[in-house]
Order: C-alpha cells, then structure tokens, then sequence
C-alpha cells in the first residue's frame, strides 16, 4: 500500500547554506499525471547542480522545490496510459524530464537545446523525497549490474560527463585532461580509458588525485598545474572560470576544451595568441539527450566501470549538500532511501 503521505525535502528560500535553505517536510505522495509513472525512491544522488538550485545561482523555477535529479527507485504504479514499466521495476530518473518534441532543436536530434524543456528538482520536484514521479518516456532502465546506490550518479553525473566527452572530440587513443575529478569526472574518465585514452587529472582535491590514479589514470597533479604531456582534449567540471585559460594553455594545436557545467564562475579575459589561436575550441555542454543517456548506460555497463560512492542517510540531506560545498566527498554523495 502507498501511503498518503512521505518525508521530503524542500527549498522554498534559496540562499547561503548557513541559513538552512533546504528544509524536511511532510508531503503528500505524488499521484502520477497522464504518461508518468511513480516511483519508490531507493536513492538519489546529490549533484552539484542541487547546491545551485539550493543556493539560488539558478533561478527559481518552482517554489517550493524538492531537488535530486539522480533517482533510482521501483515503480509502484502506471498514470494513465503509461505502460513502458511494470510495476517492481528499476528504473532510473534524470536530470532531463520533459522535452516538447516539436521545436527547431527537437526536431533535428538536439532535444538537449529545446526551448521549452523541464527538469527533475528545477520545474518538478525530485528525488529527496520517498516517492517521485516521473513520465515514463524520460526514465532509464539500469544495468543490472549496478546497485540502487552505484546507479543513482550515472544518471546525471555519468551522463553529463558522456556528453562532454564526447563534445572534447577526444581523438582515439589521445590525451585528454580532467580539470576537477568529483562525481562526474570519475566516471568519464573510466568510459574514455576504456577507449583507449590517456587520462591526466588536475584538481585541488588529494583525496581525489589519489582516488583518480587508483583508477588508472595516468597523473594527477594541482588544479593549475601544467599536465606532463600536451592534451589534445580537456574537460573542465570544476565551475571555476579562472581554470578556462589554464587548460586552454595546457590543449595542442587543434585542441578542444568542453565546459561540464550548468554554471561557471566568469571567465577571465582571454588572450588571443596564447589561449586560442592555432584552432583551439572552447565548447559548452547543454543538458543531455535520451541518446547520450542509453548509450552511456550501455557504455558503462560494458566498460564495469566503479563508481565511488560516499551514501547518506535521507535524514542528512543537508549535510550532504554542505559536504559536497566544501569539497569533503570523494566520488559522488548519495542518499540513501532504502
Ligand atoms: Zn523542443
Ligand atoms: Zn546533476
């Protein structure tokens, strides 16, 4: 029996973690709308992108909103005409949940850029919460491989970390370089060693160059170090413009630089001759499709890749957040509903 009501978190008022922005509350659970399925949260992750929802560096889009974009958890009932699950399955919700099917960029196999989409934890609310709804055509179906904690960061951190890597037009067997190695890094770099790649890792974090050359990658030095070889892709997930000209200066000729983030510190004024010329790129990286999202899944399932996970109790959500803030959790936080 589901019952009629659940423990969630909301923000109502975003703002400084230090006035407590994210707040536990009792809801009603979700009735699934028309195509949507509900689900019994197990776990959900906790991204970067919920501190920006939480903190108000984006605006808000629903209030009050309860983040997490990162759900995994069993369907326990089908909204009218939705029948893609059946009920007890696994699946996961993402980040991206609506896309309208019918604008310029829908229509030419770029629903990452519609201009009318909606978002799990921005314009509905998520997964810090028992229950959570989703419409069935957006959900994921998850390898079995992968528990119900693993899972939850594939589905946005994985994701997005495919899609930058695939907007680095990373060469074959080439020399790519991870500016940050949290949640997503460390996932994209296992898919691009797993082809082959040559990965360096630049970050602030020692827990996390440590956790990025027990991967298998191939040096890990300070975030505004230059790597040991010449990169011919880069990917920066730490949101700090201040590293776009460092890594622009560590790419070769002809290199390409992708931005991981939905948000970024500005970028400094940037010099012609020694961080563009010579067919350097700058590319950002805009949500997802459904395609990057299945063909990760499968990707990461074939490539066994670990994912590092520090679980949280659902009743810590906010420590949580205030850990991911302060750069305390090594791969990706992930509460733990089950
Ligand atoms: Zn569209
Ligand atoms: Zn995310």
């Amino acid at each position: 029996m589901t019952p009629d009501l659940m423990h969630a978190w909301q923000v109502s008022r975003p703002g400084p973690l230090a006035e407590s922005p994210l707040n536990p509350s009792q809801l009603p659970v979700p009735i699934p709308g028309p195509g949507e399925v509900l689900v019994r949260v197990s776990a959900c992750g906790v991204c970067r992108t919920d501190l920006h929802v939480v903190m108000g560096d984006l605006p808000t889009h629903r209030s009050p909103v309860t983040p997490g974009h990162e759900v995994v958890g069993r369907v326990v009932l089908n909204g009218t005409g939705a029948s893609r699950f059946q009920p007890g399955e696994r699946i996961g919700i993402p980040w991206l949940r609506y896309t309208c099917g019918a604008c310029r960029f829908c229509n030419t196999g770029r629903e990452n850029l519609c201009l009318e989409p909606r978002f799990t934890g921005w314009d509905d609310d998520g997964g810090y919460a028992e229950y959570a709804t989703v419409p069935e055509l957006f959900a994921y179906r998850i390898p079995e491989q992968f528990n119900d904690v693993t899972a939850a960061p594939l589905l946005c951190a994985g994701i997005i970390g495919f899609r930058a890597l695939e907007r680095a037009s990373l060469p074959a067997g080439g020399q790519l370089g991870l500016y940050g190695f949290g949640a997503s890094a460390h996932l994209a770099a296992q898919i691009a060693m797993h082809r082959g790649a040559t990965v360096h890792v630049l970050t602030r974090s020692a827990s996390a160059r440590h956790l990025a050359l027990e991967l298998g990658c191939a040096s890990a030095g300070d975030a505004a170090d230059a790597p040991p070889e010449r990169l011919d892709s880069a990917i920066l997930f730490a949101p700090v413009g201040e590293l776009v000209p460092v890594a622009l200066q560590a790419i070769d000729r002809g290199g390409t630089l992708a931005i991981a983030g939905i948000h970024l510190s500005d970028v400094p004024s940037l010099n012609y001759q020694s961080h563009l010329f010579q067919e350097r790129q700058i590319r950002s990286v805009t949500a997802n499709t459904r395609s990057d999202g299945e063909r990760f899944l499968a990707e990461a399932a074939a490539a066994d890749i670990q994912v590092h996970t520090t679980p949280y109790p659902p009743t810590a959500a906010d420590r949580a957040l205030a850990d991911l803030w302060d750069d305390r959790v090594d791969g990706a936080a992930v509460l733990d509903w089950s």
